[in-house]
Protein backbone atom coordinates (compact mmCIF):
# COMPACT_ATOMS: atom_id res chain seq x y z
CA UNK A 1 0.00 0.00 0.00
CA UNK A 2 0.77 3.49 -0.21
CA UNK A 3 2.89 5.50 2.45
CA UNK A 4 1.88 9.21 1.60
CA UNK A 5 -0.31 10.50 -1.17
CA UNK A 6 -0.64 13.73 -2.99
CA UNK A 7 -3.65 15.26 -3.75
CA UNK A 8 -3.56 17.59 -6.81
CA UNK A 9 -6.83 19.36 -6.22
CA UNK A 10 -9.28 21.62 -4.17
CA UNK A 11 -12.10 21.98 -2.34
CA UNK A 12 -14.53 19.38 -1.43
CA UNK A 13 -13.10 16.39 -3.33
CA UNK A 14 -9.78 16.97 -2.16
CA UNK A 15 -11.12 16.59 1.77
CA UNK A 16 -12.85 13.52 -0.04
CA UNK A 17 -9.50 12.13 -0.40
CA UNK A 18 -7.90 12.71 2.98
CA UNK A 19 -10.78 11.09 4.44
CA UNK A 20 -10.52 7.91 2.51
CA UNK A 21 -6.62 7.75 3.21
CA UNK A 22 -7.11 8.48 6.62
CA UNK A 23 -9.60 5.15 6.91
CA UNK A 24 -6.36 3.39 4.81
CA UNK A 25 -3.03 4.46 7.21
CA UNK A 26 -2.06 6.98 4.35
CA UNK A 27 -0.17 9.93 5.39
CA UNK A 28 -1.32 12.95 2.71
CA UNK A 29 -0.03 15.95 1.27
CA UNK A 30 -2.04 18.88 0.42
CA UNK A 31 -1.11 21.37 -2.29
CA UNK A 32 -2.55 24.78 -3.05
CA UNK A 33 -2.67 28.23 -4.85
CA UNK A 34 -2.13 31.07 -3.24
CA UNK A 35 -5.61 31.78 -3.03
CA UNK A 36 -6.27 28.75 -1.25
CA UNK A 37 -3.97 29.18 1.84
CA UNK A 38 -7.09 29.02 4.36
CA UNK A 39 -8.92 25.75 2.98
CA UNK A 40 -9.60 22.48 5.09
CA UNK A 41 -7.70 20.45 2.73
CA UNK A 42 -4.34 22.47 3.95
CA UNK A 43 -5.66 22.12 7.54
CA UNK A 44 -6.45 18.71 7.69
CA UNK A 45 -3.44 17.06 5.55
CA UNK A 46 -0.18 15.76 6.79
CA UNK A 47 2.17 17.69 4.77
CA UNK A 48 1.29 20.85 2.36
CA UNK A 49 3.38 22.40 -0.25
CA UNK A 50 1.84 25.73 -1.82
CA UNK A 51 1.93 25.37 -5.82
CA UNK A 52 2.03 28.81 -7.23
CA UNK A 53 -0.31 31.72 -7.34
CA UNK A 54 -4.15 31.99 -7.85
CA UNK A 55 -5.25 30.92 -11.64
CA UNK A 56 -5.12 27.30 -12.02
CA UNK A 57 -3.33 27.14 -15.16
CA UNK A 58 -0.54 28.57 -12.50
CA UNK A 59 -0.79 25.87 -9.76
CA UNK A 60 -3.36 23.25 -10.24
CA UNK A 61 -2.65 22.65 -13.92
CA UNK A 62 1.20 22.83 -13.48
CA UNK A 63 2.62 19.46 -13.85
CA UNK A 64 6.27 20.26 -12.75
CA UNK A 65 5.02 21.89 -9.71
CA UNK A 66 2.72 19.08 -8.59
CA UNK A 67 5.79 16.53 -9.26
CA UNK A 68 8.07 18.56 -7.34
CA UNK A 69 5.64 19.05 -4.61
CA UNK A 70 5.22 15.34 -4.25
CA UNK A 71 9.19 14.93 -4.88
CA UNK A 72 10.35 17.13 -1.71
CA UNK A 73 7.38 15.83 0.44
CA UNK A 74 8.26 11.88 -0.22
CA UNK A 75 4.87 11.06 -1.56
CA UNK A 76 4.63 7.82 -3.41
CA UNK A 77 1.14 8.57 -5.19
CA UNK A 78 -0.68 11.15 -6.41
CA UNK A 79 -4.64 11.54 -6.82
CA UNK A 80 -5.90 13.78 -9.22
CA UNK A 81 -9.46 14.25 -8.21
CA UNK A 82 -11.71 15.20 -11.14
CA UNK A 83 -11.30 18.14 -12.96
CA UNK A 84 -7.97 19.88 -13.02
CA UNK A 85 -5.57 17.18 -14.36
CA UNK A 86 -7.60 14.21 -13.71
CA UNK A 87 -7.56 13.30 -17.08
CA UNK A 88 -4.87 14.40 -19.05
CA UNK A 89 -2.63 11.95 -20.57
CA UNK A 90 0.42 13.83 -19.93
CA UNK A 91 -0.20 13.85 -16.04
CA UNK A 92 -0.54 10.42 -15.44
CA UNK A 93 2.63 9.53 -18.01
CA UNK A 94 4.36 12.13 -15.90
CA UNK A 95 3.67 10.81 -12.45
CA UNK A 96 4.86 7.58 -13.55
CA UNK A 97 7.95 8.37 -15.06
CA UNK A 98 9.11 10.47 -12.06
CA UNK A 99 8.21 6.83 -10.18
CA UNK A 100 4.35 8.08 -8.78
CA UNK A 101 2.17 6.03 -8.86
CA UNK A 102 -1.19 7.61 -10.56
CA UNK A 103 -4.16 6.49 -8.67
CA UNK A 104 -6.78 6.65 -11.95
CA UNK A 105 -6.41 4.79 -15.54
CA UNK A 106 -3.11 4.34 -17.83
CA UNK A 107 -2.01 6.85 -19.55
CA UNK A 108 -2.80 5.14 -22.63
CA UNK A 109 -6.54 4.30 -21.53
CA UNK A 110 -7.08 7.90 -20.79
CA UNK A 111 -5.70 9.07 -23.81
CA UNK A 112 -8.38 6.29 -25.89
CA UNK A 113 -11.23 7.45 -23.70
CA UNK A 114 -10.63 11.29 -23.93
CA UNK A 115 -10.74 10.87 -27.58
CA UNK A 116 -14.28 10.95 -27.72
CA UNK A 117 -14.21 10.11 -31.67
CA UNK A 118 -12.08 6.77 -30.83
CA UNK A 119 -14.86 5.92 -27.97
CA UNK A 120 -17.20 5.82 -30.08
CA UNK A 121 -15.42 4.03 -32.96
CA UNK A 122 -14.74 1.14 -30.00
CA UNK A 123 -18.08 1.11 -28.98
CA UNK A 124 -19.50 0.78 -32.16
CA UNK A 125 -17.07 -2.23 -33.07
CA UNK A 126 -17.94 -3.79 -30.00
CA UNK A 127 -21.51 -3.93 -30.84
CA UNK A 128 -22.65 -1.39 -28.37
CA UNK A 129 -25.34 0.65 -29.53
CA UNK A 130 -24.21 4.88 -30.23
CA UNK A 131 -25.91 7.92 -30.90
CA UNK A 132 -26.24 8.10 -35.01
CA UNK A 133 -23.59 10.58 -36.18
CA UNK A 134 -20.41 10.13 -38.00
CA UNK A 135 -17.99 7.11 -37.33
CA UNK A 136 -14.99 9.37 -36.65
CA UNK A 137 -14.15 13.04 -36.56
CA UNK A 138 -15.15 14.59 -39.74
CA UNK A 139 -12.79 16.16 -42.25
CA UNK A 140 -13.99 19.83 -43.07
CA UNK A 141 -17.30 21.42 -43.16
CA UNK A 142 -18.39 19.71 -46.34
CA UNK A 143 -18.04 16.09 -45.05
CA UNK A 144 -19.99 17.70 -42.03
CA UNK A 145 -22.59 18.75 -43.92
CA UNK A 146 -23.19 15.65 -45.69
CA UNK A 147 -23.53 13.99 -42.27
CA UNK A 148 -25.94 16.16 -40.88
CA UNK A 149 -27.99 15.72 -43.80
CA UNK A 150 -28.05 11.91 -43.56
CA UNK A 151 -28.91 12.07 -39.88
CA UNK A 152 -31.31 14.83 -40.49
CA UNK A 153 -31.54 17.79 -38.21
CA UNK A 154 -31.60 18.90 -35.17
CA UNK A 155 -27.68 17.53 -34.80
CA UNK A 156 -25.08 18.43 -32.34
CA UNK A 157 -21.30 18.97 -33.10
CA UNK A 158 -18.99 18.03 -30.32
CA UNK A 159 -15.45 18.51 -29.54
CA UNK A 160 -13.49 14.99 -29.41
CA UNK A 161 -11.27 16.26 -27.10
CA UNK A 162 -14.48 17.61 -25.20
CA UNK A 163 -15.53 17.86 -21.61
CA UNK A 164 -17.97 19.62 -19.41
CA UNK A 165 -19.99 20.69 -22.04
CA UNK A 166 -17.72 22.69 -23.51
CA UNK A 167 -16.95 23.06 -27.25
CA UNK A 168 -20.90 21.58 -28.40
CA UNK A 169 -23.21 23.18 -30.33
CA UNK A 170 -26.58 22.50 -31.19
CA UNK A 171 -27.32 23.09 -35.39
CA UNK A 172 -31.31 23.21 -35.58
CA UNK A 173 -31.54 22.82 -39.29
CA UNK A 174 -29.05 23.54 -41.96
CA UNK A 175 -29.01 27.39 -42.27
CA UNK A 176 -27.62 27.30 -38.79
CA UNK A 177 -24.94 24.54 -39.29
CA UNK A 178 -22.08 26.30 -40.83
CA UNK A 179 -22.23 28.82 -38.03
CA UNK A 180 -22.58 26.24 -35.14
CA UNK A 181 -19.88 23.86 -36.77
CA UNK A 182 -17.18 26.65 -37.30
CA UNK A 183 -18.19 28.11 -33.81
CA UNK A 184 -17.64 24.44 -31.96
CA UNK A 185 -14.62 24.24 -33.93
CA UNK A 186 -13.06 27.36 -32.54
CA UNK A 187 -13.98 26.87 -29.61
CA UNK A 188 -12.53 23.50 -29.20
CA UNK A 189 -9.64 24.43 -30.07
CA UNK A 190 -9.30 27.13 -28.03
CA UNK A 191 -10.59 25.21 -24.69
CA UNK A 192 -8.76 21.50 -25.78
CA UNK A 193 -6.19 22.89 -28.68
CA UNK A 194 -7.89 20.84 -31.43
CA UNK A 195 -10.47 21.55 -33.57
CA UNK A 196 -11.29 18.10 -34.21
CA UNK A 197 -15.44 17.40 -33.86
CA UNK A 198 -17.69 15.07 -34.71
CA UNK A 199 -21.45 14.92 -35.10
CA UNK A 200 -24.51 13.21 -33.22
CA UNK A 201 -27.98 13.22 -34.17
CA UNK A 202 -29.43 15.83 -31.38
CA UNK A 203 -31.98 13.66 -29.38
CA UNK A 204 -35.37 14.92 -28.63
CA UNK A 205 -35.66 13.77 -24.69
CA UNK A 206 -33.39 11.27 -23.61
CA UNK A 207 -32.23 10.87 -20.57
CA UNK A 208 -28.73 11.09 -19.47
CA UNK A 209 -27.99 7.63 -17.61
CA UNK A 210 -24.45 6.67 -16.66
CA UNK A 211 -23.00 3.37 -15.24
CA UNK A 212 -20.52 3.30 -12.40
CA UNK A 213 -17.47 0.91 -13.06
CA UNK A 214 -14.19 -0.07 -11.21
CA UNK A 215 -11.43 -2.19 -12.69
CA UNK A 216 -8.23 -3.82 -11.58
CA UNK A 217 -4.77 -4.84 -13.10
CA UNK A 218 -5.94 -8.26 -13.20
CA UNK A 219 -8.46 -7.54 -15.99
CA UNK A 220 -11.60 -7.55 -13.59
CA UNK A 221 -14.35 -4.88 -14.19
CA UNK A 222 -17.15 -4.96 -12.13
CA UNK A 223 -20.47 -2.36 -12.24
CA UNK A 224 -21.81 -0.59 -9.35
CA UNK A 225 -25.46 0.15 -11.46
CA UNK A 226 -26.66 3.47 -12.60
CA UNK A 227 -26.76 7.16 -11.95
CA UNK A 228 -29.51 9.43 -13.43
CA UNK A 229 -27.78 12.54 -13.97
CA UNK A 230 -31.21 14.29 -16.52
CA UNK A 231 -31.77 17.24 -14.60
CA UNK A 232 -29.10 19.47 -16.09
CA UNK A 233 -28.40 23.26 -16.90
CA UNK A 234 -26.39 24.24 -20.32
CA UNK A 235 -25.87 20.64 -20.57
CA UNK A 236 -23.98 20.26 -17.06
CA UNK A 237 -25.56 18.48 -14.14
CA UNK A 238 -27.67 19.97 -11.34
CA UNK A 239 -29.45 16.80 -9.58
CA UNK A 240 -28.34 13.63 -9.61
CA UNK A 241 -30.11 9.99 -8.10
CA UNK A 242 -29.61 6.61 -7.73
CA UNK A 243 -31.24 4.17 -9.08
CA UNK A 244 -32.80 5.81 -12.23
CA UNK A 245 -36.82 6.38 -11.70
CA UNK A 246 -36.70 5.17 -15.85
CA UNK A 247 -34.89 1.84 -15.72
CA UNK A 248 -35.99 -1.53 -14.69
CA UNK A 249 -34.13 -4.35 -13.72
CA UNK A 250 -33.65 -5.74 -16.82
CA UNK A 251 -32.44 -2.82 -18.98
CA UNK A 252 -30.07 -1.93 -15.60
CA UNK A 253 -28.58 -5.03 -16.57
CA UNK A 254 -28.38 -4.64 -19.71
CA UNK A 255 -26.90 -1.17 -19.43
CA UNK A 256 -24.25 -2.49 -16.93
CA UNK A 257 -22.93 -5.14 -19.02
CA UNK A 258 -22.62 -2.90 -21.98
CA UNK A 259 -20.68 -0.65 -19.95
CA UNK A 260 -18.48 -3.94 -18.35
CA UNK A 261 -17.79 -4.66 -22.08
CA UNK A 262 -16.39 -1.14 -22.97
CA UNK A 263 -14.02 -1.23 -20.16
CA UNK A 264 -12.86 -4.69 -20.12
CA UNK A 265 -11.80 -4.19 -23.80
CA UNK A 266 -9.66 -1.89 -23.07
CA UNK A 267 -8.49 -3.90 -19.54
CA UNK A 268 -9.47 -0.31 -17.46
CA UNK A 269 -8.31 0.02 -14.37
CA UNK A 270 -9.56 2.18 -11.61
CA UNK A 271 -13.08 4.42 -11.32
CA UNK A 272 -14.93 5.22 -14.54
CA UNK A 273 -18.14 6.18 -15.66
CA UNK A 274 -19.55 4.72 -18.76
CA UNK A 275 -22.05 6.91 -20.34
CA UNK A 276 -25.51 6.80 -21.83
CA UNK A 277 -28.38 8.23 -23.32
CA UNK A 278 -31.90 6.71 -23.36
CA UNK A 279 -34.45 7.76 -25.43
CA UNK A 280 -38.32 7.55 -24.53
CA UNK A 281 -38.72 4.11 -25.72
CA UNK A 282 -35.96 2.45 -24.14
CA UNK A 283 -33.16 2.88 -26.72
CA UNK A 284 -29.80 3.40 -24.53
CA UNK A 285 -26.67 5.02 -26.57
CA UNK A 286 -23.32 5.05 -25.66
CA UNK A 287 -21.82 8.58 -25.13
CA UNK A 288 -18.62 8.36 -23.71
CA UNK A 289 -16.72 7.32 -20.82
CA UNK A 290 -14.91 9.55 -18.16
CA UNK A 291 -11.68 7.73 -16.87
CA UNK A 292 -11.92 9.32 -13.18
CA UNK A 293 -13.98 9.58 -10.11
CA UNK A 294 -16.94 12.14 -10.62
CA UNK A 295 -18.72 14.65 -8.79
CA UNK A 296 -21.55 12.78 -8.42
CA UNK A 297 -19.73 9.06 -6.84
CA UNK A 298 -21.32 9.35 -3.38
CA UNK A 299 -25.28 8.77 -4.72
CA UNK A 300 -23.51 5.47 -5.93
CA UNK A 301 -21.86 5.08 -2.66
CA UNK A 302 -24.83 5.56 -0.35
CA UNK A 303 -26.89 3.29 -2.88
CA UNK A 304 -23.73 0.76 -2.57
CA UNK A 305 -22.54 1.05 0.89
CA UNK A 306 -19.43 1.36 -0.69
CA UNK A 307 -16.36 3.62 -0.40
CA UNK A 308 -15.30 4.19 -4.58
CA UNK A 309 -12.25 6.63 -3.47
CA UNK A 310 -10.51 3.77 -1.58
CA UNK A 311 -11.35 1.09 -4.10
CA UNK A 312 -9.29 3.68 -6.20
CA UNK A 313 -6.36 3.36 -4.29
CA UNK A 314 -6.91 -0.05 -3.14
CA UNK A 315 -6.49 -1.15 -7.12
CA UNK A 316 -3.76 1.82 -7.89
CA UNK A 317 -1.63 -0.60 -5.35
CA UNK A 318 -2.23 -3.46 -7.39
CA UNK A 319 -5.11 -4.70 -5.21
CA UNK A 320 -7.61 -6.70 -6.73
CA UNK A 321 -11.58 -5.33 -6.79
CA UNK A 322 -13.39 -6.18 -3.79
CA UNK A 323 -16.62 -4.57 -4.57
CA UNK A 324 -19.14 -6.74 -5.74
CA UNK A 325 -22.94 -5.84 -5.68
CA UNK A 326 -24.92 -8.99 -5.25
CA UNK A 327 -27.39 -9.44 -8.03
CA UNK A 328 -26.99 -5.95 -9.16
CA UNK A 329 -29.18 -4.69 -6.49
CA UNK A 330 -28.99 -1.59 -4.74
CA UNK A 331 -29.88 -0.62 -1.51
CA UNK A 332 -32.55 2.36 -1.43
CA UNK A 333 -32.49 5.31 -3.26
CA UNK A 334 -29.86 8.31 -3.48
CA UNK A 335 -30.15 11.92 -4.49
CA UNK A 336 -27.35 14.36 -4.72
CA UNK A 337 -27.66 18.50 -4.93
CA UNK A 338 -25.06 20.14 -6.13
CA UNK A 339 -25.11 23.83 -4.30
CA UNK A 340 -22.75 26.45 -6.01
CA UNK A 341 -22.10 29.72 -5.24
CA UNK A 342 -24.28 31.76 -8.20
CA UNK A 343 -26.90 33.29 -8.22
CA UNK A 344 -29.66 31.66 -9.70
CA UNK A 345 -32.02 34.52 -10.41
CA UNK A 346 -29.14 36.39 -12.30
CA UNK A 347 -28.32 34.12 -14.99
CA UNK A 348 -26.18 31.66 -11.84
CA UNK A 349 -23.42 34.50 -12.10
CA UNK A 350 -20.96 33.74 -9.76
CA UNK A 351 -20.91 35.04 -5.98
CA UNK A 352 -17.67 34.74 -4.29
CA UNK A 353 -17.44 36.39 -0.75
CA UNK A 354 -16.88 35.39 2.55
CA UNK A 355 -19.07 33.11 4.26
CA UNK A 356 -20.26 34.92 7.26
CA UNK A 357 -22.69 31.96 8.89
CA UNK A 358 -23.01 28.36 7.80
CA UNK A 359 -25.22 25.79 9.34
CA UNK A 360 -25.04 21.99 7.31
CA UNK A 361 -28.19 20.12 7.17
CA UNK A 362 -27.70 16.82 9.07
CA UNK A 363 -29.76 13.61 10.70
CA UNK A 364 -30.39 10.38 9.02
CA UNK A 365 -29.93 9.49 5.74
CA UNK A 366 -28.07 13.13 5.24
CA UNK A 367 -24.36 13.51 3.57
CA UNK A 368 -22.87 16.93 2.83
CA UNK A 369 -19.47 16.81 1.15
CA UNK A 370 -18.02 20.21 1.49
CA UNK A 371 -14.85 22.48 2.21
CA UNK A 372 -16.65 25.50 3.83
CA UNK A 373 -16.83 26.63 7.12
CA UNK A 374 -18.18 30.16 8.54
CA UNK A 375 -15.80 33.07 7.90
CA UNK A 376 -13.80 31.23 4.61
CA UNK A 377 -13.98 33.47 1.44
CA UNK A 378 -14.71 31.59 -1.80
CA UNK A 379 -12.08 32.26 -4.27
CA UNK A 380 -13.09 33.54 -7.64
CA UNK A 381 -10.87 31.75 -9.38
CA UNK A 382 -12.25 28.18 -9.83
CA UNK A 383 -15.58 26.76 -10.04
CA UNK A 384 -18.43 27.54 -8.16
CA UNK A 385 -18.97 24.27 -6.54
CA UNK A 386 -19.33 24.90 -2.82
CA UNK A 387 -21.38 21.93 -1.48
CA UNK A 388 -22.74 18.45 -2.38
CA UNK A 389 -25.60 17.78 -0.47
CA UNK A 390 -26.57 13.96 -0.62
CA UNK A 391 -29.47 12.03 1.23
CA UNK A 392 -30.47 8.52 0.95
CA UNK A 393 -33.75 6.78 2.44
CA UNK A 394 -35.01 3.48 1.82
CA UNK A 395 -37.25 4.85 -1.19
CA UNK A 396 -37.09 7.81 -3.20
CA UNK A 397 -39.99 9.13 -1.40
CA UNK A 398 -38.26 9.35 1.71
CA UNK A 399 -34.87 10.28 0.29
CA UNK A 400 -36.76 13.09 -1.50
CA UNK A 401 -38.63 14.48 2.16
CA UNK A 402 -34.73 14.19 3.35
CA UNK A 403 -33.77 16.59 0.60
CA UNK A 404 -36.52 18.77 1.15
CA UNK A 405 -35.78 18.56 4.81
CA UNK A 406 -31.43 19.00 3.76
CA UNK A 407 -32.00 22.34 1.59
CA UNK A 408 -34.96 23.97 3.84
CA UNK A 409 -32.34 24.06 6.73
CA UNK A 410 -29.24 24.67 4.92
CA UNK A 411 -27.72 28.02 6.46
CA UNK A 412 -25.28 29.91 3.97
CA UNK A 413 -24.61 33.93 4.25
CA UNK A 414 -22.63 36.15 2.89
CA UNK A 415 -22.62 34.93 -0.32
CA UNK A 416 -25.60 33.78 -3.06
CA UNK A 417 -26.21 30.01 -3.53
CA UNK A 418 -28.40 28.08 -5.91
CA UNK A 419 -29.63 26.91 -2.98
CA UNK A 420 -33.56 28.46 -3.53
CA UNK A 421 -33.50 27.21 -7.17
CA UNK A 422 -32.53 23.78 -5.86
CA UNK A 423 -35.91 23.68 -3.75
CA UNK A 424 -37.92 24.40 -6.42
CA UNK A 425 -36.47 21.91 -8.59
CA UNK A 426 -36.78 19.24 -6.56
CA UNK A 427 -40.28 20.48 -5.50
CA UNK A 428 -41.27 20.62 -9.02
CA UNK A 429 -44.49 17.70 -10.13
CA UNK A 430 -42.11 16.13 -12.87
CA UNK A 431 -38.87 15.70 -10.54
CA UNK A 432 -41.22 14.45 -7.60
CA UNK A 433 -42.89 12.06 -10.32
CA UNK A 434 -38.93 10.95 -11.46
CA UNK A 435 -40.48 12.23 -15.26
CA UNK A 436 -37.46 14.01 -16.49
CA UNK A 437 -34.64 14.20 -19.27
CA UNK A 438 -32.00 16.95 -20.31
CA UNK A 439 -34.23 19.40 -21.56
CA UNK A 440 -36.43 19.45 -18.25
CA UNK A 441 -35.20 22.83 -16.73
CA UNK A 442 -34.82 24.56 -20.16
CA UNK A 443 -38.68 23.91 -20.73
CA UNK A 444 -39.26 25.51 -16.99
CA UNK A 445 -38.28 29.24 -17.48
CA UNK A 446 -40.20 29.59 -14.36
CA UNK A 447 -37.91 28.34 -12.31
CA UNK A 448 -35.06 30.92 -13.04
CA UNK A 449 -37.60 33.85 -12.21
CA UNK A 450 -37.24 35.81 -9.08
CA UNK A 451 -39.68 35.69 -6.69
P1 LIG B 1 -19.28 16.58 -21.74
O1 LIG B 1 -18.22 15.52 -21.77
O2 LIG B 1 -18.79 17.91 -22.20
O3 LIG B 1 -20.02 16.63 -20.45
P2 LIG B 1 -21.23 14.84 -23.01
O4 LIG B 1 -20.90 14.20 -24.30
O5 LIG B 1 -21.10 14.03 -21.77
O6 LIG B 1 -20.32 16.17 -22.87
O7 LIG B 1 -22.68 15.48 -23.06
C1 LIG B 1 -23.18 16.27 -22.02
C2 LIG B 1 -24.68 16.41 -22.14
O8 LIG B 1 -25.03 16.99 -23.40
C3 LIG B 1 -25.47 15.12 -22.08
O9 LIG B 1 -25.69 14.69 -20.78
C4 LIG B 1 -26.76 15.54 -22.78
O10 LIG B 1 -27.61 16.28 -21.94
C5 LIG B 1 -26.26 16.47 -23.87
N1 LIG B 1 -26.06 15.71 -25.11
C6 LIG B 1 -24.88 15.23 -25.57
N2 LIG B 1 -25.05 14.58 -26.74
C7 LIG B 1 -26.37 14.63 -27.04
C8 LIG B 1 -27.18 14.15 -28.13
N3 LIG B 1 -26.65 13.47 -29.14
N4 LIG B 1 -28.51 14.38 -28.08
C9 LIG B 1 -29.06 15.07 -27.04
N5 LIG B 1 -28.36 15.56 -26.00
C10 LIG B 1 -27.02 15.36 -25.99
Amino acid sequence: MFKKVLIANRGEIALRVIRACRELGIETVAVYSEADRESLHVRFADDDVCIGPPPSRLSYLRIPNLIAAAEITGADAIHPGYGFLAESAEFAETCEASNIAFIGPTAEQIRLMGDKAAARKLATELGIPVVPGSLGAVEDADAAVKVAEELGYPVIIKAAAGGGGKGMRVARDAAAFQQAFSLARNEALAAFGSAEVYIEKYLDRPRHIEIQVMGDRYGKVVHLCERDCSVQRRHQKVVEEAPSPALDQKMRERMGEAAVKAASRISYVGAGTVEFLLDPDGHFYFMEMNTRIQVEHPVTEMVTNFDLVKEQIRVAAGERVQLHLKGNRVRGHAIECRVNAEDPFRNFQPSPGTITAFHPPGGPGVRVDTHIYAGYTVPPYYDSLIAKVIVHGRDRQEALARMHQALDSFIVEGITTNIPFLQRVIRHPDFEAGNVDTKFLEREPGLFKPE
